[in-house]
């Protein structure tokens, strides 16, 4: 697989490079150099889960990996399932937070944590992640107990809920959690400054793991194959999918299972209040507003740093940007429609319900709604349990974790100390 840089369409790298580097030269995002298709997509749509999963990523990495190599990748990272749940009779929601954090970032951590593992071979690695909460639980639970990659998490002491900080803070073995005296902002500034320093980099193999990597984004694009694997036969051509959105890697990788061939009639690009895409394509104006603090609060980004990578890809299909409906979900609309699906015997969280509402808005009567269940509700329970005067019980992951003893260390605001730390 080659990959070229959007910045410097010169550049171009291997996936393992593109894996290892993150981003290219100034800071460009890394793009498939070319797209395939695949010719057998009713064949695929038949088969299970992983099989299906195993040849999807085949037509992007089994020139590079190896055809068995990438196999057993897959086959070790996803190991729980994306039901689709029917809603009302023309919404159906595919629920991706089965996964041990419960939410659907854990397909993409946990298959890049398995690709680095591998390209790592006999080297060692170190990833170094800043978290403000949900990111470190994924990306702890992804790579523990591989042996030779070690993670070190910096989070601010005391601003993040006791449960988030369980839930990546107790594994211990190859995952160390780093309690700072500062903020979010101060965590972000002492990975950055570890990543300027060359002979740290070298000496203890730094990688960042984040989300633009774009091994998590090509793992995605195997549940929207499993979305429409799961509709009734007859609707399948009808399909339009709802994608709730912050950063925008998720609905890349819904435009890459399009171009491959999956039969989607259209996507929503679906917004909090946090809007620029909408607004960006209903005016044709790229305006980034101050981020505003929402219940969905994964989606609270105002300058989405996958959005190159969709530009790239219409522009590559000939797909006018026209086709992407942008549809941004006001807070009070959010909470109408959480409460309406619980009316109807669906519950869901906040994420998911901006996804919900955008659809209900845009359906037209002969199409299927899909919208995107990113987390599982009880990982937003403040908002389900004072919206829905419901007392949602702890899955057995959180519960699990709620009861084990803290493992992190303390760390001053320092980077000599987060240096020494590392080394
Ligand atoms: C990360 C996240 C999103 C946004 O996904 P992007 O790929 O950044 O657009 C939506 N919902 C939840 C629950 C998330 O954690």
């Amino acid at each position: 697989m080659e990959l070229y840089n959007l910045k410097h369409p010169d550049q171009t790298v291997s996936f393992s490079q593109a894996v290892r580097q993150g981003l290219g030269r100034d800071r460009g995002l890394f793009f498939p150099s070319s797209l395939p298709k695949l010719d057998n997509v009713d064949e695929l749509l038949a088969m299970p889960f992983v099989d299906r999963s195993v040849a999807i990523l085949n037509a992007w990495l089994g020139d590079e990996l190896g055809e068995e190599t990438v196999a057993s990748l897959v086959r070790d990272a996803f190991t729980f399932d994306a039901p689709l749940a029917q809603v009302c009779d023309r919404q159906y929601c595919l629920e991706l937070f089965h996964g041990p954090t419960l939410a659907f970032k854990d397909f993409g951590a946990r298959f890049l944590a398995r690709v680095l593992s591998h390209l790592a071979g006999e080297e060692s690695l170190t990833i170094l992640t800043a978290t403000s909460g949900d990111t470190g639980a994924a990306v702890a639970d992804a790579f523990y107990g591989l042996d030779n990659i070690k993670v070190v998490i910096l989070y601010p002491e005391g601003r993040i809920s006791s449960l988030q900080e369980k839930m990546f803070c107790t594994l211990g073995g190859n995952i160390q959690t780093l309690s700072v005296a500062g903020s979010f902002d101060d965590c972000q500034s002492l990975v950055k400054l570890a990543f300027e320093d060359e002979p740290l980099k070298q000496a203890i193999g730094l990688n960042s793991a984040n989300s633009i990597n774009i091994a998590r984004l090509l793992a995605q694009i195997c549940y929207y194959f499993e979305a429409v694997a799961q509709l009734p036969e007859e609707r399948r051509h009808q399909a339009v999918i709802s994608v709730p959105s912050g950063n925008f890697g998720n609905l890349t990788a819904g435009l890459l299972a399009k171009a491959m061939g999956l039969p989607v009639k259209r996507f929503i690009a679906a917004t909090n209040s946090n809007d620029t895409v909408p607004r960006y394509l209903s005016n044709g104006q790229w305006e980034v507003r101050p981020t505003v603090a929402t219940r969905s609060n994964a989606m609270d980004v105002s300058a989405p740093n996958n959005w190159p990578r969709v530009e790239a890809l219409c522009q590559a299909k000939g797909w006018s940007l026209a086709q992407l409906e942008g549809v941004a979900v006001s807070e009070a609309e959010c909470e109408t429609q959480l409460t309406a699906l619980h009316k109807g015997g669906y519950l869901s969280e906040p994420h998911a319900a901006v996804a919900s509402r955008a659809l209900s808005l845009s359906l037209n009567p002969e199409e299927c709604g899909i919208f995107l269940g990113t987390a599982h509700p009880a990982k937003f329970k403040e908002s389900v349990d004072e919206l829905l005067g419901l007392d949602l019980p702890l899955p057995e992951a959180l519960a699990q974790a709620a009861v084990k003893p803290l493992l992190s260390e303390f760390l001053a605001n320092s980077f000599e100390e987060l240096r020494a730390k590392l080394l």
